[in-house]
């Protein structure tokens, strides 16, 4: 079976298993499976929305590539195939721990963050939930290089898959516990603190794959024996219509204006 269909079926396949770990052992007791902006989320984020910016971004890429022509080095091609998606896996990652912690920073930038902070439960569809602009930005930095380093073309379709399935993966709702692991490998048991509705809480773990990064540059939050009372972002009554959250991101800024970490 070719990766182009091999894929897609291992992020369904990863998405079942994950669903069925969280009704047999839930982080968060108590929350429902079509929850609040359930539909939303897996129709208009993680289909409609992936597919059209999926167009978008391979035509950017392709146009980059035309004006550069810096596939035609084959700068990594000569590279075995798992060395090229580790590669990408890590530098990826790296980029993503820094820009999501500027994201926290920046007012501007916090703009494209706050829709993925929105949603009140967090479980395995909640972190298709980002704004396609912060969207557009991550996934051309993440598939550009790929495409202008020549990269095999496997590579992408790889990346995009664990991408999915690690994504699906740390915001699930499943009470996990991965010991030392969690000093390497992201997870639920940090990112789930991310999204605590506690500012103080939330302004910490910005890992994505790797949580070695919180703790290299000293962001990692994991209090022993506790979780999150609640998620979301309090101070702001969030649209709950695909659109408008889109739109809400380019209200005016207010002086006094809630910032997650000013
Ligand atoms: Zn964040
Ligand atoms: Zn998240």
């Amino acid at each position: 079976m070719s990766l182009a269909l091999l894929s897609p079926l291992i992020v369904l396949t990863a998405a079942t298993c994950i669903v069925l770990l969280e009704r047999r052992f839930p982080y968060s007791p108590g929350q429902m499976f079509f929850r609040a902006g359930f539909w939303n989320d897996l129709i208009l984020y993680s289909i409609v929305q992936s597919y059209l910016l999926g167009v978008a971004i391979n035509y950017l890429i392709v146009w980059m590539d035309s004006s550069t022509g810096l596939s035609r080095f084959h700068l990594i091609s000569d590279w075995p195939l798992w060395t090229q998606v580790l590669f990408f896996v890590v530098t990826h990652d790296l980029y993503i721990y820094w820009f999501h912690r500027l994201q926290h920073r920046s007012l501007r930038l916090w703009r494209l963050h706050e829709a993925h902070h929105s949603t009140t439960d967090v479980d395995w569809l909640s972190g298709s939930r980002s704004h396609a602009l912060e969207i557009l930005i991550n996934q051309t930095v993440e598939f550009a290089p790929i495409v202008l380093l020549g990269a095999a073309p496997e590579v992408a379709l790889l990346k995009g898959m664990i991408s999915a399935v690690w994504g699906m993966w740390i915001h699930s709702n499943i009470d996990v516990h991965s010991g030392v692991l969690q000093y390497v490998i992201n997870g639920p048991e940090m990112h789930r603190w991310h999204h605590s509705d506690v500012v103080a809480d939330g302004s910490n773990n910005f890992a994505t794959k790797f949580a070695l990064w919180d703790w290299l540059f000293d962001t990692a939050h994991l209090p022993v024996g506790k979780k999150p009372t609640g998620y979301g972002i309090r101070e702001i009554d969030f649209p709950t219509n695909y659109i408008r959250q889109h739109l809400f991101a380019f209200r005016p800024l207010m002086p006094d204006e809630y910032q997650p970490n000013p």
